[in-house]
């Protein structure tokens, strides 16, 4: 059968969208593929549609708990019902079910986390595994933006599956990760399909501003005036806060807040208010977007600097999707790099904290030879984040065999901190340079991610002559629409839904 009609039976899809078809191509002749395909573009299809084809079960290892369940509904919504993510979701009881009847799933998701249990593993390595699918590949590289310890794992788990044919999935990654990512996972022999970062219809304007104040008020000037919807991203929860109650306040528009320190139901509540066009705004932490698929939102703007030009790119990706001109605008301030520093250095193990960790464990006699007994009482002592102690638990259970002490154990643990402190401080800079720059800020980031830019946009960025005028609305009413049904109803069938699977 030909791919078109799979397409068309399956996903009701009349055609493949740019790099679809090679990717699945490459797969469906047995080769092992690495695809760097845009936000948005349709990766999740590169699995899906083999799935239809190969015998034997496809195996998605997904990094990130809320994408998987979007990606299981996502398959729910084709009628394939064959699909479970394994993760810690699941109730003791509903993963003992769901393992005792892992065979019958064709499509598995699982999270890193879930491969480190033996157990899994072994039941794991009794299925027929045709095709492995490592999303979200760059985590995989020290020097991708994401990195996770647990995916740098994913080579071995891979060899102990049976090395299964391979495909790993980006939407962004530099030359030096893609080499990571294929020699991690021990990949012999690869094809590369690569579609451009570039986004055409997202134009770039950068605005330097002289605080905060002077920010807050530009935004609630560009919000009153630009064509709606539109995602504010903040790295800091109350500023996202502050700036929702403030549009608010002052009637430029519906907005609210959305950020990881809301409860799950009202993320989801939100999250269908905007899109069902209930909202005009979000402002969000970079918790908001991943999965989110709206087509036609048109601005994005940063008001705090993002920590590296991938992280910037995929959530300026969420703009335009429906192919129509969309703005993304980042305002600066002077010392705006600091604030990502300062959450750089957070995300990691402070010296003082591994000090703390093994004089602490060498006390309490928690220490054998090499090994420090973890506990949550430990991490909660030390005033270790959940991201800091995943790093510390890293360490300690799947130590490098040349590190044979405690002490040595304490400095590769040091060593790795200052040198990930690095790259990030690095990365940070690199997106000042952009902020900064003086030539085309779409050429600055094609070379970043070492491609060349064959042809000049018309609407390119504020360096190319762009004004804001042509993504101004023409009237000021805001886009409300009154679907507040449809929204219910969706929000009370996913309600329904994880409460029968709990
Ligand atoms: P990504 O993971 O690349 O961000 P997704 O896999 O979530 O993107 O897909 C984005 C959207 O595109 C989804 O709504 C999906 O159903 C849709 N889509 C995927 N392939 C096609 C296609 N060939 N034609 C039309 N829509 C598609």
């Amino acid at each position: 059968m030909e791919l078109e009609t799979i397409l068309q039976k399956h996903f009701g899809y009349h055609s493949f969208k740019t790099g679809q078809k090679e990717v699945i191509s490459s797969i469906l002749s047995g080769k092992h593929t690495l695809a760097m395909l845009p936000t948005g573009t349709g990766k999740s299809l590169c699995y899906q549609l083999p799935g239809h084809i190969l015998k034997g079960q496809i195996l998605i290892i997904s990094p990130l708990l809320s994408l998987m369940q979007d990606q299981v509904e996502q398959f729910k919504q084709f009628g394939e019902k064959r699909v479970i993510a394994l993760n810690s979701f699941l109730s003791p009881t509903e993963r003992k079910n769901v393992l005792s009847h892992l065979k019958e799933y064709k499509f598995i998701f699982i999270s890193p986390e879930m491969l480190r249990v033996p157990f899994i593993m072994r039941i794991l390595q009794q299925l027929t595994i045709s095709l492995f699918v490592v999303d979200e590949a760059h985590c995989i590289s020290q020097w991708g933006y994401d990195f996770r310890p647990d995916y740098s794992k994913l080579g071995n788990i891979r060899e102990k599956l049976g090395n299964p044919l391979t495909l790993a999935l980006t939407a962004t990654a530099t030359r030096k990760v893609h080499e990571d990512i294929i020699a991690s996972l021990g990949l012999e022999e690869i094809v590369k399909i690569e579609s451009s970062t570039d986004r055409p219809n997202i134009a770039f304007y950068v605005e330097k501003l002289t605080d905060y104040h002077d920010k807050q008020n530009r935004i609630t000037d560009l919000v009153s005036r630009l064509q709606k919807p539109g995602i504010i991203y903040f790295s800091s929860k109350k500023a996202a806060e502050q700036m929702a109650a403030l549009l608010d306040e002052k009637g430029i528009c519906q907005a609210m807040a959305y950020h990881g320190g809301l409860d799950q139901n009202t993320r989801i509540l939100i999250q269908q208010q905007f899109i069902y066009d209930q909202l005009d705004v979000i402002c969000a932490t970079s918790a908001f977007g991943m999965g989110i698929n709206k087509k036609n939102i048109r601005f994005v703007i940063h008001y705090h600097m993002p920590m590296q030009i991938e992280s910037y790119l995929q959530e300026i990706g969420r703009a335009g999707r429906d192919g129509k001109p969309s703005v993304a605008i980042l305002l600066y301030s002077p010392g705006d790099e600091q604030l990502p520093i300062q959450l750089a250095e957070g995300e990691l193990p402070s010296e003082q904290q591994i000090d703390w960790l093994f004089e602490k464990a060498k006390n309490e006699q928690l220490l054998r030879d090499n090994r420090i007994e973890l506990s949550y009482q430990l991490r909660d002592l030390g005033g270790f984040s959940k991201i800091q102690w995943r790093i510390i638990e890293d360490f300690v259970m799947n130590q490098p065999l040349d590190v044979r002490s405690a002490e040595m154990l304490k400095l590769t643990i040091k060593e790795f901190v200052k040198e990930r402190l690095g790259v990030k401080i690095q990365n940070i800079f690199q997106m000042k340079k952009w902020v900064e720059s003086i030539m085309c800020r779409r050429e600055f980031i094609l070379r970043y991610f070492d491609e060349v830019m064959l042809k000049k946009v018309p609407s390119c960025c504020d360096l190319c002559g762009l004004e804001l005028n042509d993504y101004l609305c023409n009237e000021k009413t805001p886009i409300f629409k009154k679907s507040e049904e449809k929204w219910k109803d969706y929000l009370a069938k996913i309600l329904i839904n994880s409460e029968l699977s709990e």
